[in-house]
């Protein structure tokens, strides 16, 4: 997965290759799926949602430009595995994710791995996790029309935001927006993705 996945397709951030080496992904999908968890491709977790693919969750992983001191938010946990990913690279990493089936799973699957610096709520991640912001880097796991406001909101001064921007046939642009200083915000688009929609109420 490493060499013909990430590193053949441009993944070059060392930290990031040794987290996505380090993080079993077979714990993180069904027994039925274990012989494909190193497929480069997205597998069904329950609840109609998937635990997308390893190449899309190291190349995200790498756009945010993680700090060993970044406190993340990421939205959409799903099965925990893009977070456990984070929590090797960064200090603390809160996730949120809609289905409470899912976020349970995720909370114990983390938990009995040892990931101890992420936290799971269950909860509309379209309005972030204000308690614990700001945060120097936001992970949005699902696609939508536009940045939900709260996000930009609850992003540092310099902090990165990445999420799937778009919707339609063509799925959506990956893009990453920057905080500066005087609360401006400037956005990359960084190539095309294919995810499942946000559903929240700033989504
Ligand atoms: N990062 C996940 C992983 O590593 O398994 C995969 C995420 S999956 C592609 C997208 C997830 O976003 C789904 O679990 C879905 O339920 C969740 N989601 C969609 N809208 C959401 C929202 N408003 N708040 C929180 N989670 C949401």
């Amino acid at each position: 997965m490493l060499r013909r996945h990430l590193v053949e397709r441009g993944i070059t951030d060392l930290r990031v290759l040794e987290a996505m080496a380090a993080v079993p992904r077979e714990r993180f999908v069904a027994p039925e799926c274990r012989n494909r968890a190193y497929d480069d491709g997205p597998l069904p977790i329950g609840e109609g949602q998937t635990i997308s693919q390893p190449y899309v969750v190291a190349w995200m992983v790498e756009a945010v430009e993680l700090g060993r001191e970044d406190r993340v938010l990421e939205v959409g946990t799903g099965s925990g595995y893009a977070a456990a990913v984070l929590s090797l690279i960064a200090r603390t990493v809160h996730s949120v994710e809609r289905h409470a089936a899912l976020a349970e799973a995720a909370r114990g699957r983390l938990r009995t791995l040892g990931y101890a610096n992420v936290r799971v709520r269950r909860g509309d991640g379209t309005l972030g996790w204000s308690e614990h912001a700001p945060y120097d880097a936001i992970v949005v796991s699902a696609g939508a029309r536009r940045v939900p406001p709260p996000l930009r909101e609850q992003l540092a001064d310099g902090g990165r935001l990445v999420m799937p921007v778009g919707w339609g046939w063509r799925g959506q642009s990956l893009v990453r927006e920057r905080r500066e200083r005087a609360g401006n915000f400037t956005r990359e688009k960084l190539g095309r993705v294919r995810f499942v929609p946000l559903i929240g109420e700033a989504g």
